[in-house]
Protein backbone atom coordinates (compact mmCIF):
# COMPACT_ATOMS: atom_id res chain seq x y z
CA UNK A 1 0.00 0.00 0.00
CA UNK A 2 1.55 3.24 -0.96
CA UNK A 3 1.60 5.70 2.08
CA UNK A 4 0.43 9.10 1.86
CA UNK A 5 2.23 12.26 3.45
CA UNK A 6 0.50 13.65 6.43
CA UNK A 7 -0.71 17.26 4.58
CA UNK A 8 -0.01 18.28 7.93
CA UNK A 9 3.37 17.75 8.13
CA UNK A 10 4.61 21.53 7.34
CA UNK A 11 2.45 22.97 10.12
CA UNK A 12 4.00 20.61 12.50
CA UNK A 13 7.32 21.24 11.71
CA UNK A 14 6.45 24.62 13.19
CA UNK A 15 5.83 23.30 16.48
CA UNK A 16 9.44 22.78 17.59
CA UNK A 17 9.85 26.74 16.87
CA UNK A 18 7.09 28.09 18.17
CA UNK A 19 7.23 26.21 21.32
CA UNK A 20 10.64 27.81 21.56
CA UNK A 21 9.74 30.95 21.01
CA UNK A 22 6.88 30.09 23.40
CA UNK A 23 9.57 29.30 26.36
CA UNK A 24 11.22 32.37 25.62
CA UNK A 25 8.09 34.50 26.13
CA UNK A 26 7.14 32.74 29.23
CA UNK A 27 11.13 33.20 30.55
CA UNK A 28 10.48 37.55 29.75
CA UNK A 29 7.17 37.19 31.32
CA UNK A 30 8.77 35.56 34.34
CA UNK A 31 11.21 37.60 35.18
CA UNK A 32 9.06 40.92 34.09
CA UNK A 33 6.68 39.03 37.11
CA UNK A 34 9.43 38.94 39.52
CA UNK A 35 10.12 41.85 39.15
CA UNK A 36 6.92 43.46 39.74
CA UNK A 37 7.08 41.40 42.67
CA UNK A 38 9.90 42.67 44.11
CA UNK A 39 8.54 46.17 44.58
CA UNK A 40 11.46 48.36 42.65
CA UNK A 41 11.20 52.05 43.67
CA UNK A 42 11.39 53.08 40.28
CA UNK A 43 9.02 50.77 38.41
CA UNK A 44 6.67 52.06 42.03
CA UNK A 45 7.02 55.59 41.64
CA UNK A 46 5.66 55.24 37.75
CA UNK A 47 3.30 52.86 37.90
CA UNK A 48 1.39 52.70 41.44
CA UNK A 49 1.43 49.45 43.76
CA UNK A 50 -1.80 49.10 42.72
CA UNK A 51 -1.14 48.63 38.76
CA UNK A 52 2.11 47.32 39.69
CA UNK A 53 0.20 44.28 41.45
CA UNK A 54 -2.92 44.39 38.32
CA UNK A 55 0.09 43.69 36.40
CA UNK A 56 2.19 41.45 38.53
CA UNK A 57 -1.53 38.77 38.73
CA UNK A 58 -2.54 39.38 35.01
CA UNK A 59 1.15 37.85 34.08
CA UNK A 60 0.33 34.99 36.76
CA UNK A 61 -2.72 34.57 34.97
CA UNK A 62 -1.06 34.52 31.01
CA UNK A 63 2.36 32.54 32.30
CA UNK A 64 0.79 29.28 32.64
CA UNK A 65 -0.83 28.74 29.92
CA UNK A 66 1.62 29.88 27.40
CA UNK A 67 4.29 27.48 29.32
CA UNK A 68 1.45 24.17 28.52
CA UNK A 69 1.67 25.71 24.95
CA UNK A 70 5.09 25.03 24.99
CA UNK A 71 5.14 21.99 26.42
CA UNK A 72 2.78 20.31 24.16
CA UNK A 73 4.13 21.86 21.22
CA UNK A 74 7.46 20.84 21.91
CA UNK A 75 5.85 17.35 22.78
CA UNK A 76 4.70 17.31 18.91
CA UNK A 77 8.05 18.18 17.79
CA UNK A 78 9.71 14.95 20.10
CA UNK A 79 6.69 12.72 18.36
CA UNK A 80 7.89 14.06 14.70
CA UNK A 81 11.13 13.49 15.57
CA UNK A 82 10.99 10.00 17.27
CA UNK A 83 8.08 8.36 15.15
CA UNK A 84 6.26 5.87 17.07
CA UNK A 85 7.05 7.09 20.47
CA UNK A 86 4.44 7.88 23.35
CA UNK A 87 4.50 11.70 23.23
CA UNK A 88 2.91 11.11 26.54
CA UNK A 89 5.73 9.60 28.04
CA UNK A 90 7.55 13.47 26.98
CA UNK A 91 5.53 14.98 28.18
CA UNK A 92 5.37 13.47 31.72
CA UNK A 93 9.03 12.74 32.11
CA UNK A 94 10.39 12.97 35.52
CA UNK A 95 13.69 10.79 35.68
CA UNK A 96 17.17 11.80 35.79
CA UNK A 97 18.81 10.87 32.70
CA UNK A 98 17.70 14.02 30.91
CA UNK A 99 18.46 16.87 33.44
CA UNK A 100 17.15 19.82 31.43
CA UNK A 101 13.75 18.11 30.81
CA UNK A 102 13.18 17.07 34.29
CA UNK A 103 13.76 20.53 35.86
CA UNK A 104 11.42 21.74 33.11
CA UNK A 105 8.92 19.32 34.29
CA UNK A 106 9.19 20.19 37.71
CA UNK A 107 9.20 24.32 36.98
CA UNK A 108 5.84 23.68 34.81
CA UNK A 109 3.35 21.45 37.20
CA UNK A 110 4.53 24.19 40.32
CA UNK A 111 3.38 26.94 38.16
CA UNK A 112 -0.05 25.29 37.11
CA UNK A 113 -0.44 24.06 40.92
CA UNK A 114 0.64 27.16 43.02
CA UNK A 115 -0.24 29.95 40.41
CA UNK A 116 -3.92 29.95 41.17
CA UNK A 117 -3.48 29.64 44.65
CA UNK A 118 -1.74 32.42 44.72
CA UNK A 119 -3.92 34.55 42.80
CA UNK A 120 -7.33 32.97 44.65
CA UNK A 121 -6.11 32.73 47.76
CA UNK A 122 -5.08 36.58 48.20
CA UNK A 123 -7.58 37.38 51.33
CA UNK A 124 -9.32 33.84 51.19
CA UNK A 125 -6.01 31.76 52.89
CA UNK A 126 -4.11 32.34 55.92
CA UNK A 127 -1.46 34.76 55.39
CA UNK A 128 1.09 32.05 56.31
CA UNK A 129 -0.41 30.08 53.38
CA UNK A 130 -0.07 32.21 50.67
CA UNK A 131 3.15 33.77 51.47
CA UNK A 132 4.81 30.60 51.41
CA UNK A 133 2.81 29.34 47.93
CA UNK A 134 4.60 32.53 46.68
CA UNK A 135 8.12 31.30 47.83
CA UNK A 136 7.65 27.96 46.41
CA UNK A 137 6.56 29.73 43.34
CA UNK A 138 9.84 31.92 43.34
CA UNK A 139 11.94 28.63 43.64
CA UNK A 140 9.95 27.17 40.65
CA UNK A 141 10.96 30.50 38.55
CA UNK A 142 14.79 29.49 39.97
CA UNK A 143 14.10 26.18 38.37
CA UNK A 144 12.60 27.64 35.29
CA UNK A 145 15.52 29.29 34.49
CA UNK A 146 17.59 26.34 35.05
CA UNK A 147 15.87 24.30 32.50
CA UNK A 148 15.92 27.09 29.98
CA UNK A 149 19.29 27.90 30.84
CA UNK A 150 20.59 24.03 30.28
CA UNK A 151 18.06 23.71 26.92
CA UNK A 152 19.10 27.15 25.49
CA UNK A 153 22.92 26.41 25.72
CA UNK A 154 23.26 22.74 24.81
CA UNK A 155 25.09 21.79 21.68
CA UNK A 156 28.22 23.53 20.54
CA UNK A 157 29.37 26.42 22.50
CA UNK A 158 27.59 30.21 21.17
CA UNK A 159 28.73 33.28 23.19
CA UNK A 160 25.26 34.92 22.12
CA UNK A 161 23.25 32.55 23.96
CA UNK A 162 26.05 32.08 26.81
CA UNK A 163 25.54 36.14 27.21
CA UNK A 164 21.27 35.98 26.85
CA UNK A 165 20.63 33.34 29.61
CA UNK A 166 23.63 35.10 31.53
CA UNK A 167 22.41 38.27 31.22
CA UNK A 168 19.11 36.71 32.61
CA UNK A 169 20.65 35.31 35.73
CA UNK A 170 22.23 38.24 36.30
CA UNK A 171 18.88 39.97 37.07
CA UNK A 172 17.36 37.56 38.87
CA UNK A 173 19.81 37.16 40.84
CA UNK A 174 20.00 40.89 41.27
CA UNK A 175 16.28 41.12 42.50
CA UNK A 176 16.63 38.32 44.85
CA UNK A 177 19.55 40.28 46.47
CA UNK A 178 17.54 43.66 46.30
CA UNK A 179 14.09 41.78 47.84
CA UNK A 180 16.35 40.09 50.65
CA UNK A 181 18.11 43.27 51.58
CA UNK A 182 15.32 45.76 51.41
CA UNK A 183 13.84 42.93 53.80
CA UNK A 184 16.85 42.54 56.53
CA UNK A 185 16.84 46.75 56.46
CA UNK A 186 13.45 46.94 57.12
CA UNK A 187 13.75 45.09 60.21
CA UNK A 188 16.49 47.74 61.23
CA UNK A 189 15.13 51.14 59.47
CA UNK A 190 11.07 50.38 59.70
CA UNK A 191 10.50 49.93 63.37
CA UNK A 192 7.64 52.28 64.74
CA UNK A 193 6.67 52.07 68.04
CA UNK A 194 2.60 52.93 68.75
CA UNK A 195 2.28 56.45 70.51
CA UNK A 196 -1.34 56.85 70.82
CA UNK A 197 -4.90 55.91 69.38
CA UNK A 198 -7.47 58.36 68.42
CA UNK A 199 -11.31 57.55 68.06
CA UNK A 200 -12.47 59.01 65.46
CA UNK A 201 -15.84 58.07 64.81
CA UNK A 202 -17.80 55.00 65.68
CA UNK A 203 -15.60 51.88 63.62
CA UNK A 204 -12.73 54.55 63.14
CA UNK A 205 -9.66 55.65 65.02
CA UNK A 206 -6.13 56.90 64.14
CA UNK A 207 -3.24 54.96 64.98
CA UNK A 208 -0.34 57.17 65.90
CA UNK A 209 2.84 56.31 65.88
CA UNK A 210 6.26 57.79 66.60
CA UNK A 211 9.95 57.18 66.01
CA UNK A 212 12.39 59.14 67.82
CA UNK A 213 15.47 58.05 65.78
CA UNK A 214 14.19 59.21 62.75
CA UNK A 215 11.53 58.44 60.07
CA UNK A 216 14.02 56.49 57.64
CA UNK A 217 12.29 56.08 53.96
CA UNK A 218 9.12 58.37 55.16
CA UNK A 219 10.88 61.52 55.73
CA UNK A 220 10.72 62.00 51.65
CA UNK A 221 6.95 60.92 51.74
CA UNK A 222 4.50 62.61 49.60
CA UNK A 223 0.70 63.49 50.98
CA UNK A 224 -1.57 60.91 50.00
CA UNK A 225 1.29 57.86 49.83
CA UNK A 226 0.70 55.03 52.19
CA UNK A 227 2.51 52.33 54.05
CA UNK A 228 2.04 48.70 54.55
CA UNK A 229 2.67 47.82 58.29
CA UNK A 230 3.04 45.05 60.29
CA UNK A 231 2.03 44.68 64.37
CA UNK A 232 3.64 42.85 66.78
CA UNK A 233 1.38 40.37 68.81
CA UNK A 234 2.34 37.40 71.09
CA UNK A 235 3.10 35.47 68.01
CA UNK A 236 5.51 37.78 65.84
CA UNK A 237 4.96 40.06 63.33
CA UNK A 238 0.93 40.18 61.57
CA UNK A 239 0.90 39.64 58.34
CA UNK A 240 0.97 43.00 56.28
CA UNK A 241 -2.00 45.28 55.65
CA UNK A 242 -1.84 48.43 53.50
CA UNK A 243 -2.98 51.71 54.83
CA UNK A 244 -2.92 55.40 53.91
CA UNK A 245 -0.59 57.86 55.87
CA UNK A 246 -3.54 60.43 56.85
CA UNK A 247 -0.60 62.99 58.24
CA UNK A 248 1.06 65.56 56.21
CA UNK A 249 4.64 64.65 54.77
CA UNK A 250 5.77 67.50 57.38
CA UNK A 251 4.62 65.26 60.50
CA UNK A 252 7.27 63.35 61.71
CA UNK A 253 4.92 60.98 63.14
CA UNK A 254 2.88 58.29 60.84
CA UNK A 255 -0.94 58.47 61.72
CA UNK A 256 -2.91 55.74 60.03
CA UNK A 257 -6.77 56.68 60.03
CA UNK A 258 -8.36 52.74 59.81
CA UNK A 259 -11.73 51.08 59.90
CA UNK A 260 -12.49 48.70 61.23
CA UNK A 261 -13.38 45.87 58.76
CA UNK A 262 -12.19 42.65 59.80
CA UNK A 263 -9.54 41.10 62.22
CA UNK A 264 -6.50 43.18 61.83
CA UNK A 265 -8.72 46.29 61.74
CA UNK A 266 -10.86 45.83 64.93
CA UNK A 267 -7.45 44.98 66.72
CA UNK A 268 -6.40 48.41 66.24
CA UNK A 269 -8.39 50.08 68.90
CA UNK A 270 -6.99 48.04 71.67
CA UNK A 271 -3.24 48.75 70.47
CA UNK A 272 -1.13 49.48 73.55
CA UNK A 273 1.55 52.16 73.70
CA UNK A 274 5.04 51.27 72.82
CA UNK A 275 3.44 48.14 70.75
CA UNK A 276 6.19 48.05 67.80
CA UNK A 277 4.91 48.50 64.30
CA UNK A 278 6.66 47.71 61.07
CA UNK A 279 6.59 50.10 58.15
CA UNK A 280 7.36 49.45 55.22
CA UNK A 281 7.03 52.38 51.65
CA UNK A 282 6.34 54.80 51.29
CA UNK A 283 4.02 53.61 48.25
CA UNK A 284 2.12 55.27 46.00
CA UNK A 285 1.24 58.02 43.49
CA UNK A 286 -1.90 59.96 44.35
CA UNK A 287 -0.62 63.11 45.27
CA UNK A 288 -1.48 66.12 43.67
CA UNK A 289 0.81 68.34 42.27
CA UNK A 290 0.02 71.73 43.72
CA UNK A 291 2.21 73.85 41.32
CA UNK A 292 0.97 72.04 38.64
CA UNK A 293 -2.25 71.67 39.11
CA UNK A 294 -4.61 75.06 40.35
CA UNK A 295 -8.31 73.26 39.65
CA UNK A 296 -8.72 70.19 41.86
CA UNK A 297 -12.02 68.11 42.53
CA UNK A 298 -11.54 65.13 45.49
CA UNK A 299 -14.26 62.70 45.95
CA UNK A 300 -14.16 60.07 48.59
CA UNK A 301 -16.33 57.68 49.61
CA UNK A 302 -16.12 56.52 53.74
CA UNK A 303 -12.87 56.17 54.89
CA UNK A 304 -11.35 56.99 51.40
CA UNK A 305 -11.19 60.41 53.01
CA UNK A 306 -7.72 59.47 54.57
CA UNK A 307 -5.47 60.38 51.46
CA UNK A 308 -7.47 63.66 50.96
CA UNK A 309 -6.97 64.70 54.64
CA UNK A 310 -3.08 64.41 54.30
CA UNK A 311 -3.21 66.27 50.85
CA UNK A 312 -5.45 69.14 52.59
CA UNK A 313 -3.23 69.58 55.69
CA UNK A 314 0.29 69.13 53.23
CA UNK A 315 -1.86 72.31 51.26
CA UNK A 316 -2.62 74.24 54.39
CA UNK A 317 0.84 73.87 55.08
CA UNK A 318 2.63 74.83 52.34
CA UNK A 319 -0.52 77.81 51.66
CA UNK A 320 -1.28 76.08 48.23
CA UNK A 321 -3.24 78.43 46.40
CA UNK A 322 -4.98 75.78 44.03
CA UNK A 323 -9.15 75.58 44.05
CA UNK A 324 -10.16 72.63 45.61
CA UNK A 325 -13.63 71.08 46.10
CA UNK A 326 -14.02 67.93 47.56
CA UNK A 327 -17.34 65.52 47.68
CA UNK A 328 -16.90 63.66 50.99
CA UNK A 329 -19.80 60.92 51.10
CA UNK A 330 -20.89 59.08 54.19
CA UNK A 331 -23.95 57.37 55.19
CA UNK A 332 -24.88 59.59 57.98
CA UNK A 333 -23.81 62.05 59.55
CA UNK A 334 -21.92 60.15 62.50
CA UNK A 335 -19.71 58.75 59.85
CA UNK A 336 -18.14 62.01 58.89
CA UNK A 337 -14.21 61.98 60.03
CA UNK A 338 -12.25 64.98 60.47
CA UNK A 339 -15.60 67.24 60.21
CA UNK A 340 -14.51 70.14 61.92
CA UNK A 341 -10.81 69.92 60.54
CA UNK A 342 -12.30 69.79 57.18
CA UNK A 343 -14.36 73.15 58.01
CA UNK A 344 -11.57 74.90 59.56
CA UNK A 345 -9.56 73.77 55.65
CA UNK A 346 -12.35 75.48 54.17
CA UNK A 347 -11.65 78.81 55.58
CA UNK A 348 -7.72 78.58 55.49
CA UNK A 349 -7.50 77.18 51.78
CA UNK A 350 -9.33 77.52 48.40
CA UNK A 351 -11.18 74.85 49.60
CA UNK A 352 -15.27 74.34 49.21
CA UNK A 353 -16.48 70.65 50.81
CA UNK A 354 -19.52 69.17 50.19
CA UNK A 355 -20.64 66.26 52.64
CA UNK A 356 -22.93 63.78 50.63
CA UNK A 357 -25.15 62.30 53.45
CA UNK A 358 -27.17 59.03 52.54
CA UNK A 359 -29.74 59.84 55.10
CA UNK A 360 -29.09 63.46 56.76
CA UNK A 361 -29.50 63.93 60.59
CA UNK A 362 -33.74 64.58 61.77
CA UNK A 363 -32.48 67.37 63.38
CA UNK A 364 -31.34 68.65 59.78
CA UNK A 365 -28.16 69.69 58.24
CA UNK A 366 -25.41 70.72 60.68
CA UNK A 367 -24.75 74.63 60.59
CA UNK A 368 -22.70 74.40 57.06
CA UNK A 369 -21.49 78.42 57.35
CA UNK A 370 -19.01 79.83 54.51
CA UNK A 371 -17.35 76.78 52.20
CA UNK A 372 -18.91 74.03 53.30
CA UNK A 373 -22.14 72.52 51.78
CA UNK A 374 -24.62 69.62 52.79
CA UNK A 375 -26.29 67.50 50.11
CA UNK A 376 -28.65 64.50 50.69
CA UNK A 377 -28.90 61.38 48.77
CA UNK A 378 -25.82 59.79 46.73
CA UNK A 379 -23.48 61.70 44.39
CA UNK A 380 -25.02 63.03 41.29
CA UNK A 381 -24.37 64.33 38.44
CA UNK A 382 -26.89 67.67 39.70
CA UNK A 383 -24.91 67.57 42.52
CA UNK A 384 -21.29 67.67 40.59
CA UNK A 385 -22.45 70.19 38.59
CA UNK A 386 -23.94 72.98 41.71
CA UNK A 387 -20.57 72.54 43.14
CA UNK A 388 -17.93 72.75 40.64
CA UNK A 389 -18.12 74.11 36.76
CA UNK A 390 -17.32 71.87 34.20
CA UNK A 391 -13.77 72.82 34.76
CA UNK A 392 -11.79 70.93 31.42
CA UNK A 393 -8.75 71.64 32.87
CA UNK A 394 -9.03 70.56 36.64
CA UNK A 395 -7.80 67.14 38.06
CA UNK A 396 -9.93 64.83 39.08
CA UNK A 397 -8.88 62.17 42.21
CA UNK A 398 -11.10 59.75 43.44
CA UNK A 399 -11.12 57.42 46.49
CA UNK A 400 -13.12 54.99 48.03
CA UNK A 401 -15.21 51.39 47.39
CA UNK A 402 -14.97 49.88 44.15
CA UNK A 403 -18.80 50.01 43.47
CA UNK A 404 -18.41 53.69 44.43
CA UNK A 405 -15.73 54.35 42.17
CA UNK A 406 -17.54 52.50 39.20
CA UNK A 407 -20.52 55.10 39.89
CA UNK A 408 -18.96 58.19 40.17
CA UNK A 409 -16.33 57.35 36.86
CA UNK A 410 -19.56 57.61 34.84
CA UNK A 411 -21.33 60.37 36.75
CA UNK A 412 -17.68 62.12 35.65
CA UNK A 413 -18.03 61.09 32.40
CA UNK A 414 -21.83 62.12 32.04
CA UNK A 415 -21.23 65.39 34.20
CA UNK A 416 -18.28 66.90 32.44
CA UNK A 417 -17.35 64.44 29.78
CA UNK A 418 -14.05 62.88 31.99
CA UNK A 419 -13.17 59.91 30.57
CA UNK A 420 -12.23 57.27 33.23
CA UNK A 421 -8.25 57.08 32.38
CA UNK A 422 -8.39 60.53 33.45
CA UNK A 423 -9.50 60.67 37.24
CA UNK A 424 -6.76 59.22 39.55
CA UNK A 425 -7.85 56.18 41.55
CA UNK A 426 -6.50 55.51 44.64
CA UNK A 427 -8.12 51.94 45.13
CA UNK A 428 -8.37 50.27 48.69
CA UNK A 429 -7.77 46.66 47.28
CA UNK A 430 -4.77 44.75 45.97
C1 LIG B 1 -3.36 51.39 49.17
C2 LIG B 1 -4.35 51.10 50.27
C3 LIG B 1 -4.60 52.04 51.24
C4 LIG B 1 -5.51 51.79 52.25
N1 LIG B 1 -5.75 52.75 53.18
C5 LIG B 1 -6.65 52.53 54.16
C6 LIG B 1 -6.91 53.53 55.14
O1 LIG B 1 -6.33 54.62 55.11
N2 LIG B 1 -7.83 53.25 56.09
C7 LIG B 1 -8.49 52.04 56.14
O2 LIG B 1 -9.32 51.85 57.03
N3 LIG B 1 -8.26 51.08 55.21
C8 LIG B 1 -7.35 51.28 54.23
N4 LIG B 1 -7.10 50.29 53.31
C9 LIG B 1 -7.84 49.00 53.40
C10 LIG B 1 -7.19 48.12 54.46
O3 LIG B 1 -5.91 47.74 54.06
C11 LIG B 1 -8.04 46.83 54.68
O4 LIG B 1 -9.32 47.22 55.11
C12 LIG B 1 -7.43 46.00 55.78
O5 LIG B 1 -6.18 45.51 55.37
C13 LIG B 1 -8.37 44.84 56.12
O6 LIG B 1 -7.75 44.00 57.10
P1 LIG B 1 -8.62 43.18 58.16
O7 LIG B 1 -7.85 41.99 58.62
O8 LIG B 1 -9.12 44.06 59.24
O9 LIG B 1 -9.86 42.73 57.36
P2 LIG B 1 -10.09 41.39 56.57
O10 LIG B 1 -10.88 40.46 57.42
O11 LIG B 1 -8.82 40.85 56.00
O12 LIG B 1 -10.96 41.93 55.39
C14 LIG B 1 -12.03 42.84 55.55
C15 LIG B 1 -12.33 43.38 54.19
O13 LIG B 1 -11.20 44.08 53.66
C16 LIG B 1 -10.72 43.45 52.47
N5 LIG B 1 -9.23 43.36 52.55
C17 LIG B 1 -8.48 42.52 53.28
N6 LIG B 1 -7.17 42.70 53.09
C18 LIG B 1 -7.07 43.70 52.21
C19 LIG B 1 -5.98 44.35 51.59
N7 LIG B 1 -4.70 44.01 51.79
N8 LIG B 1 -6.24 45.33 50.75
C20 LIG B 1 -7.46 45.69 50.54
N9 LIG B 1 -8.54 45.13 51.07
C21 LIG B 1 -8.38 44.13 51.88
C22 LIG B 1 -11.31 42.06 52.47
O14 LIG B 1 -11.52 41.56 51.14
C23 LIG B 1 -12.63 42.26 53.17
O15 LIG B 1 -13.63 42.75 52.32
C24 LIG B 1 -6.18 50.54 52.30
C25 LIG B 1 -5.92 49.57 51.33
C26 LIG B 1 -5.01 49.83 50.32
C27 LIG B 1 -4.73 48.79 49.29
Amino acid sequence: MPTHPNPWLPVLRLAGPAGDALAVAGLFGLVAMVALGTRLPWVERRMGLDRVYRVHKLLGMAIPPALILHALLRTVAFSLKHAGKSPWSFLFYFGTGNPALLLGHVALYLLILLVPIAIWGRHRLSFWLWKNTHLVLYAAVAVAFSHAWLEGTKGPPDVWSMLFYGAIGAILLFLFVYRLATRMSLRGRGVWRVDRVARETADTTTLVLERPEGQGPFSSRRAGQFAIIRVMGERGWSEPHPFTISAPPHSDKLHFTIKAAGRFTSAVPGLKRGTPVLCEGPYGIFSPDFEKERDLVFISGGVGITPFLSILRHAAHKRAQSRIVLFSCNRTFADVIAHEELGAAARDLSLRVVHVLGKMPDEGAPEGGGRVFYESGRLSAEILSKHCEAKGGASFYLCGPPPMQTAVLRLLKDAFGVPPAKVRRELFFF
